[in-house]
């Protein structure tokens, strides 16, 4: 291991990972804390010649030296990585905070610790992998055949992440394509860039990952995402954000025919079905659409329940939005903070009032307030499932509550949407629960509450949500290719 000097990485000043060094630019853009309004510190604006570096390096390393081959090297280096994170723990839960806005109690599940736990798992799991299969023998004219498929690393890798989550979104892809044997050209997201170079500081200073195999950018505008999508020296493209992104990064990637992996957006549904306890229920999804103020993208924002139920448990969930604590999100007592910019909160609230425009019942919530970014936990009652508010992924504290006829109507309306990301299902019975989450086309489903986020479980979406699956065996093999071999036998 490189040795390490006495600066903590994550307070200093955020620097680009280029070709193993760290470097700073001419130009800076500020990165907002968005529970103050507040630029807190300066991320460095990279430039298309910087991010041209920044792939060079990363094809170079790929090509000429043994990272991709060298599996023990990969496990050690990976688990060097796990053991600097570890280490270097509670400077990354500061800077998430203040970064991101996320609340302290999240910095233990999701937004810190969980993801911590992912480069962990994928170097168990790379120490593990045969990296081959046998398909055994085969008689073609006479001859006997043995055949076998060797597992490689894709190449040079493009990873582009979303602002909500910037730990876990970089991780779940840095660890299994590292592990994979790939080398990486990453982009923070303009409004969370610095927990993002955070990552590539440690990679720097506390592992023996060699130069160019990763590299980590950070700017204001898509110029530099825009490159890593077109440009002929990256093989593979992983992206987390919104649809409409992940359509242009799908055209854009076409002209190299890249392989492209998206994670994008959701507008998932919690269906309560009539024998639900609807009391649990109705803190479930009042805590749920809530978390990180509902700026998640398997979060349920829209509840659907039995119309001759909807009016008692639109009541339930509005007595439990007052026990929801919002404010500093810095404080462990606050279970949610801020949103992430003005123009989000602008986004969250032109939703709300066209949705009561549009025939929606405000039931509580639907306030801006500051300093920062914070919006009210909000309930919109009698909602139609075919207007804006149950369609458009909102990104806020909104739970839009639709009354279904019956089971069949709730999949239907479960199901009328562009995105198929997540979901879940409340009922007495876990068989009849599961039933109805057989029929609904999505990714993950939660069943009466169980949890099916981990590092082993993949994740990702059907229809618009997107292409593949991040996280356990499937997220490793996103970033590898099948060589397929034959010899005869002699
Ligand atoms: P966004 O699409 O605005 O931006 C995401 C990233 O793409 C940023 O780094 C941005 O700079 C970059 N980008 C923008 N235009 C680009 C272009 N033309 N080419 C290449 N890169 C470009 O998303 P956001 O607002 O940061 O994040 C919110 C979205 O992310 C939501 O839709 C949410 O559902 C989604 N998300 C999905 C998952 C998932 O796992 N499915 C997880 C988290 C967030």
């Amino acid at each position: 291991m490189r040795a390490q000097d006495e600066t903590p990485p994550v307070t200093g000043v955020s620097r680009l990972l280029i070709d193993g060094r760290l470097v700073g630019t001419s130009s800076t853009f500020g990165s907002v804390n968005p529970a103050t309004g507040e630029v807190f510190a300066e991320a460095p604006d990279a430039t298309a010649a910087e991010a041209e570096a920044a792939i060079a390096a990363a094809r170079r390393a790929f090509d000429t030296t043994d990272w991709a081959t060298d599996k023990d090297f990969r496990v050690r280096c990976l688990r060097q990585f796990h053991d600097a994170l570890v280490e270097h723990k509670e400077e990354l839960r500061e800077l998430t905070i203040a970064d991101v806005g996320a609340p302290r109690v999240l910095t233990y599940g999701a937004q810190l610790e969980e993801p911590i736990g992912l480069v962990r798992y994928y170097a168990d799991l790379l120490a593990g992998h045969p990296l081959t299969e046998e398909l055994g023998e085969s008689e073609v004219r006479g001859q006997k055949h043995r055949r076998w498929v060797e597992l490689e690393a894709a190449g040079v890798v493009g990873a582009i992440i979303a602002y909500n989550y910037p730990n876990q979104l970089a991780l779940a892809k840095l660890a299994p394509s590292l592990a994979a044997g790939c080398t990486v050209v990453l982009k923070g997201a303009p409004d969370t860039p610095l927990v993002t170079l955070a990552l590539g500081e440690l990679i720097a200073r506390y592992t023996d990952i060699p130069p160019g195999v990763v590299n980590v950018l950070s700017s204001s505008g898509s110029e530099v995402g825009e490159l890593l999508t077109t440009h002929p020296d990256v093989d593979v493209v992983t992206f987390t954000g919104s649809t409409a992104t992940g359509r242009k990064i799908m055209a854009a990637a076409s002209g190299t025919v890249k392989r492209v992996f998206l994670e994008l957006g959701g507008k998932s549904a919690m269906v309560l079905l009539d024998d639900a306890d609807f009391a649990t229920c109705a803190q479930f999804a009042a805590f749920t659409v809530c978390s990180h103020a509902g700026q998640g993208c398997g979060i349920t924002s829209r509840l659907l329940v039995p119309r001759e139920k909807h009016d008692e448990i639109v009541a339930m969930v509005a007595a439990v939005f007052p026990h929801i604590t919002v404010g500093d999100p810095a404080s462990p007592d606050n279970y949610m903070g801020p949103l992430i910019s003005a123009k989000q909160q602008a986004k969250v609230d032109g939703l709300v009032r066209r949705a009561v425009d549009a025939g929606a019942k405000l039931v509580a919530g639907g306030e801006s307030s500051g300093p920062g970014f914070f919006y009210s936990p909000t309930l919109l009652a009698n909602v139609d499932p075919d207007s804006e508010i149950a369609q458009e992924e909102v990104f806020g504290p909104v739970l839009a509550v639709i009354p279904y006829e019956d089971e069949d109507d709730a999949v239907r309306i479960a199901n009328n949407s562009i995105y198929g990301l997540s979901g879940a299902v409340q009922s007495a019975s876990d068989e009849r629960a599961i039933a109805v989450a057989r029929r609904i086309r999505t990714g993950t489903l939660s069943i009466n509450g169980g949890n099916y986020f981990a590092p082993d479980s993949p994740f990702g979406g059907y229809k618009q949500s997107g292409i593949g699956r991040e996280m356990g065996v499937p997220g490793l093999e996103e970033f590898m290719e099948r060589k397929t071999m034959a010899v005869v036998v002699k």
